[in-house]
Parts: C-alpha cells; sequence; structure tokens
C-alpha cells in the first residue's frame, strides 16, 4: 500500500532555531516512517528578503539540509529537495496566480505582519506579493495528504486550500457541494490540504515584549533564538539571557508564571514534568532563584540538542555528501511534481507534448 505523504519545509534564510524544532520538524522527524515525506527548500522565496544576498542564501541551503540531517531526518526515508530545481513549481506558481485575485492575497494575515515587522511599507516587491502564490504551488505540486508547520502558516494553507477546491470544481468538473475531504475520490486532481500544527504553534523568543507588549516569536529575522547548530556553552548563555519576570528583582520575590518565557520554554523543552510543577509553585512564592530555573532549562534542551551534535559530526565537513542527497531527493521531487504538472495540463487543455526532466 502507498504511504499517505507529507510535504512542509523552510525558507533557507538562516538557520533552523528551537521554534522550528517544536512547530514543525519534531513532527516530520516523528512522521517520516509512516508518510511519504518531501521537504523543500524555498530558495527562490528566500529572495524575497535576500535580493542582495544570493550566496547567503545558498550557504543557507546548505546550513538547513545540515540541520534537517542532524534533527534525525533521514535521507533515505525522505526526499530533501531544492525549489528552484523543480521547474513544475514555477510553472504552476504562474497558472495559479490567475486562480487567486489580487486582493485576496492582500487579506492574508501573515502577509500584512510580515510587511509590518520587517518594515516593509509600500516597497516590498512583486515577487513578495506572489510568494504566497508559490507557496500554493509547493504545495499542490506534491499533492500532499498533510502538512506539518507553524501558526503563522495557517493563512497559506488556506489559500491553497481555495486553490485546490477552485481548480477541482473549474476544470475537474466536481461538484461544489462536495465536501473537503471527498474532493479527490469525486475525481479533484489536488486533495484539499490538512495542516498538523506542532507541540507548541509558535514559540516565542528569548528577548522580551516588543512596542505593542507582545513576546515576539522565535525568530531567525530578530536575532532572539537558540539554533540546533549552537554549542553547549552558547545554550547556557542564551539561556542565561532569556527574559523572565521584570518585576521579580530577587528571588525572593514572588514571580509570575503566565506569559514568562522562562516557563514557556520549561514546557516545551523540559521532560520532567514533576520538578516544573514543583519549582512553578516555589517560584509564585519566592522560594527559587532565577539562575537555578535557568540552569535546569539550559540542561533540557543541552540533552535534546546533543543526538543533534553527533548526527550532524558526520556530515559537517562533507558537503559532496549533503549536496549529493539534494540532488537524489530533486531527482525524486521532479518525478512527482512533473506528474502533477502535467495532470494540471491535460485539465486546463493545455498538454501540446510530453518532456522529461533529466540533471546531470
Ligand atoms: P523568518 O524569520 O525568516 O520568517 P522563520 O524563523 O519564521 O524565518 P520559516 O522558514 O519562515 O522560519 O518557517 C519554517 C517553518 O517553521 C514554518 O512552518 C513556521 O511556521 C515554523 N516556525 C518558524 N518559527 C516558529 C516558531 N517560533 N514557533 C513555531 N513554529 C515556527
Ligand atoms: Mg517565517
Amino acid at each position: 500500500m502507498e504511504k499517505p505523504r507529507l510535504l512542509t519545509g523552510d525558507t533557507p534564510t538562516g538557520k533552523l532555531h528551537l521554534g522550528h524544532w517544536v512547530g514543525s520538524v519534531e513532527n516530520r522527524v516523528a512522521m517520516q516512517k509512516e508518510y511519504d515525506c518531501y521537504f523543500i527548500l524555498a530558495n527562490m522565496q528566500a529572495f524575497t528578503t535576500h535580493i542582495n544576498h544570493p550566496s547567503e542564501v545558498r550557504q543557507h541551503v546548505f546550513d538547513v539540509t545540515l540541520d534537517y540531517l542532524a534533527a534525525g531526518i533521514d535521507p533515505n526515508l525522505s526526499t530533501i529537495f531544492i525549489q528552484s530545481e523543480v521547474p513544475a513549481i514555477a510553472e504552476l506558481t504562474f497558472l495559479f496566480s490567475m486562480m487567486v485575485s489580487y486582493s485576496r492575497v492582500m487579506r492574508n494575515p501573515t502577509l500584512k505582519d510580515e510587511i509590518r515587522d520587517k518594515g516593509l511599507g509600500d516597497h516590498y516587491s512583486f515577487g513578495f506579493v506572489l510568494y504566497p502564490i508559490s507557496q500554493i504551488a509547493d504545495i499542490l505540486a506534491f499533492r500532499p495528504d498533510v502538512v506539518p508547520v507553524g501558526e503563522d502558516q495557517l493563512p497559506h494553507l488556506e489559500l491553497a486550500t481555495e486553490v485546490a477546491r477552485r481548480f477541482n470544481i473549474l476544470y475537474c468538473n466536481v461538484d461544489p457541494h462536495v465536501s473537503d475531504e471527498a474532493m479527490t475520490q469525486a475525481g479533484g486532481l489536488f486533495p484539499v490540504v490538512k495542516s498538523k500544527l506542532g507541540k507548541v504553534k509558535r514559540l516565542v523568543g528569548l528577548g522580551g515584549p516588543n512596542a505593542q507588549g507582545q513576546l515576539c516569536k522565535m525568530s531567525k529575522s530578530l536575532n532572539n533564538a537558540i539554533y540546533l547548530s549552537d554549542d553547549n556553552d552558547t545554550v547556557y548563555q542564551k539561556v542565561m539571557s532569556i527574559y523572565t519576570d521584570p518585576q521579580r528583582v530577587r528571588a525572593t520575590d514572588p514571580g509570575k508564571i503566565d506569559n514568562n518565557p522562562l516557563w514557556i520554554f520549561h514546557d516545551a523543552f523540559n521532560p520532567d514534568l514533576a520538578w516544573i510543577q514543583e519549582a512553578k509553585e516555589k517560584y509564585q512564592h519566592g522560594k527559587i532563584g532565577d539562575v537555578e530555573c535557568k540552569k535546569k532549562l539550559a540542561e533540557a534542551i543541552i540533552s535534546l540538542l546533543q543526538p543533534m551534535q553527533e548526527r550532524r559530526k558526520q556530515y559537517k565537513n562533507d558537503k559532496d555528501s549533503v549536496l549529493e542527497i539534494l540532488k537524489k531527493g530533486t531527482i525524486r521531487a521532479n518525478v512527482l511534481a512533473e506528474n502533477t504538472l502535467s495532470l494540471v495540463k491535460e485539465k486546463v487543455s493545455q498538454d501540446y507534448f510530453s518532456r522529461e526532466i533529466t540533471y546531470k
């Protein structure tokens, strides 16, 4: 029996951090045996912010691949591939861009947040507005059953499901009343994909609140992350710098638990639940110091990252093996994406010739 399919990925704009782990990568590692997994490195999407830094994007393609392998993604089970080397994605982006109105794209709240948070004003490129559409192509080219992502990606997935439905109704004669689940059975080409959120939907960063009083998400663009590749000393120092309860000056002052990154991180990474419960109690009554709690947290994070450091050693100085993994993955990804594209062309009556992608 064929395994169900899973698609997700990352923009190579930096290295992977703990937010990626709890938001998506942990699920990917856990699901890779039961699912046929495809992981995209969205290097063209990285150009929305890195147009002046192409060699950085190239470096981050390798960094993120190394992070995947270190995190436990097995290249013999899963397919890791490069977006720009799968031409069907660009071609589907062109078609899908005709199926969504400009105003619908601009209503996407994640796009609005990015314009605000990255200070883009009205200077963003046309390609930036196009990226949610290319993300639909990234997904639908692989017709996946499930897409594990962090919370910020849900508006993009919603748009992908709208396009899938529209395509199925317009070009595959599917009755508009058919439910999402029954779309492919009713003759639709595209499944209406399901998201799968991680253990933590939106992990906060190490720093304090922003001007609006909200804790920022851990992000590679905001310099507030613990990276999967950080060594033990760096993890320790970063944990010691975590923002906690600003009202608590001495260890004997009562501390707040809610919205306190120290406890958000313990809940996410410390498996010792009994310790957490007891320490939270003491913290609220000024009976335990921040330093002790931070030390315990550093230990928990270091032991999470330790097996990753071991696996990383295997590939770290072997760029050729990493490139070979990417090449094999990209070849496999093209087989599936080309198949989807040929079916799409047939459905939209633009199937004139057949073709094959080969790599040397
Ligand atoms: P950037 O700051 O450049 O946007 P990012 O850190 O948001 O980078 P992405 O490559 O945009 O990382 O996201 C990859 C995946 O990881 C997405 O599914 C996203 O939802 C998830 N993710 C990223 N940051 C977090 C976080 N702090 N908590 C939970 N999930 C996250
Ligand atoms: Mg992001």
